[in-house]
């Protein structure tokens, strides 16, 4: 393929949602979908979760059928990567120095793991949970494995740890900061997930720096903290966050930050380029209108949405309220709205029982909630976010009174 109008590059949660939703609005020009994994494009979610515990296998992860895309016309190029754009004469290179010319060029590519920068970052037994190849290279060495440091307290190492437990391993998990989940939810909501892992038989570590990985055998067989403890182990998991995936559009000038740069309607500073998913950073509503990056399933396919309606002329500036997931053991969180910068956290319900949510305001007005097994708080707490309401503490704390009840006590 030499030419397609629509170019998207990164076959993940967002290129495929472009390429879906451009076929949903009968666009008929021609399509690429080009990605550097060799897989077509799949769910990331279930990799920290039920692909990673073996509850469902990769054919039930995958975003459509095999055949959709053919069906649908759209060239599907996979385990190709994109190094290099040309904005002005629209053309992208390829790593094998193929070049495609493009109409429109949408860039979707996520973001690269980060890795440690320690010594023995890369031994054998040390793993990123990313794509799906990560994660059957993880699960070919873990038979063989009876203990895991897991390194990072965010969503994906959390959910590990938990699956990990699961499934028998003794399981060490190490935080720099002085809680788990301290960049999306509030103390409270960390110290309740805390308290959960070690219950489970997490050996949590909050507070604490790795100095670096010991090798036996050409393979990892521990971990040193600063200060000298050895941690000794067959694999390390390492959970700390992605550097988001722009180099080829950086080179090529455009406007980048953490992520590059997009507007309201995903448009990067170069013409024609759009930009999705976690690699953009866009101005959200719900961070007052900062430009933020968000990593969300709910964030790359609205965005997908709003190229796809931009490139068939119907201009609809990106306004979706962030909303998340993440299930570890039994408990289902379900976030809506962003925490960042709250300055007053409410309890409704009882942590004790399982099933409770957290309420967070800024200046009186509901800006988020999290929601633990509490599905109809969370359905129904939307509405109090995007309105940024206005309600009494006391009806908001009360577990009791539904929070659709509440929308009409909300003060302008
Ligand atoms: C383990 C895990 C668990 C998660 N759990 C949740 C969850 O519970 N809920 C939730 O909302 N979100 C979750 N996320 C986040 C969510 O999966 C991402 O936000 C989402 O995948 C972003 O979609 P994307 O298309 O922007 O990026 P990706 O899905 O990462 O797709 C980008 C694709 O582009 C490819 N690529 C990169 N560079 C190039 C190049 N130069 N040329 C060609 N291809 C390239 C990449 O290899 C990748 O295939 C999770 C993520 C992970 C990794």
């Amino acid at each position: 393929m030499t030419f397609a109008d629509v170019l998207i590059v990164g076959a993940g949660h967002a290129g495929a949602q472009v390429a879906i939703a451009l076929r949903q609005r009968k666009f008929e020009g021609s399509i690429a979908l080009l990605g550097d994994e060799i897989e077509p494009p799949y769910e990331r979610p279930p990799l920290s979760k039920e692909y990673l515990s073996g509850e469902k296998p990769f054919e039930r992860i995958l975003i459509r059928p095999p055949g959709f895309y053919a069906e649908r016309e759209i060239a599907l190029l996979l385990g190709r990567a994109v190094t290099a754009v040309d904005s002005a004469a629209h053309r992208a290179t390829l790593q094998d120095g193929a070049t495609i010319s493009y109409g429109s060029l949408v860039w979707a590519t996520g973001g690269q793991p980060r890795q440690l920068t320690c010594a023995g970052r890369e031994l054998r037994g040390v793993h990123s949970v990313r794509t799906r190849s990560d994660v059957d290279r993880l699960l070919a060495e873990l038979p063989g494995v009876s203990r895991v440091v897991v390194v990072g307290g965010g969503y994906i190492g959390l959910e590990a740890a938990a699956v990990l437990r699961k499934l028998g391993k003794d399981v060490i998990l190490l935080e720099a900061l002085d809680r788990v989940l301290a960049r999306v939810a509030g103390e409270s909501l960390s110290r309740f997930y805390e308290a959960e892992h070690r219950a489970q038989g997490v050996d949590v570590r909050l507070g604490v720096k790795v100095d670096c990985l010991e090798e036996a055998k050409g393979a990892v067989s521990g971990v040193r903290l600063e200060g000298g403890e050895l941690l000794p182990c067959e694999m390390v998991i390492v959970g700390i966050g992605i550097a988001p995936a722009i180099e080829p559009l950086r080179a090529a000038g455009a406007l980048v930050g953490n992520g590059v740069i997009v507007d309201r309607l995903c448009r990067t500073s170069l013409p024609d380029v759009f930009a999705v998913g976690d690699c953009a950073a866009h101005p959200n509503d719900f961070a007052n209108g900062e430009t933020i990056r968000l990593e969300s399933v709910q964030n790359a396919t609205d965005q997908a949405n709003v190229v796809a309606k931009a490139l068939t002329g119907a201009e609809e500036p990106y306004a979706a309220v962030p909303w998340f997931w993440s299930n570890q053991y039994d408990l289902k969180l379900q976030t809506v709205g962003l925490s960042a910068g709250y300055d007053q956290a409410v309890l409704r319900g009882d942590p004790a029982t399982r099933a409770f949510s957290m309420v967070y305001m800024k200046q009186g007005r509901v800006i988020a909630l999290d929601c633990v097994n509490m599905m109809k708080d969370f359905v129904q707490g939307r509405a109090l976010v995007v309105a940024g309401a206005r309600i009494p503490t006391e009806r908001l704390a009360d577990a009791g009174t539904p929070l659709k009840d509440l929308s009409a006590l909300a003060a302008p």
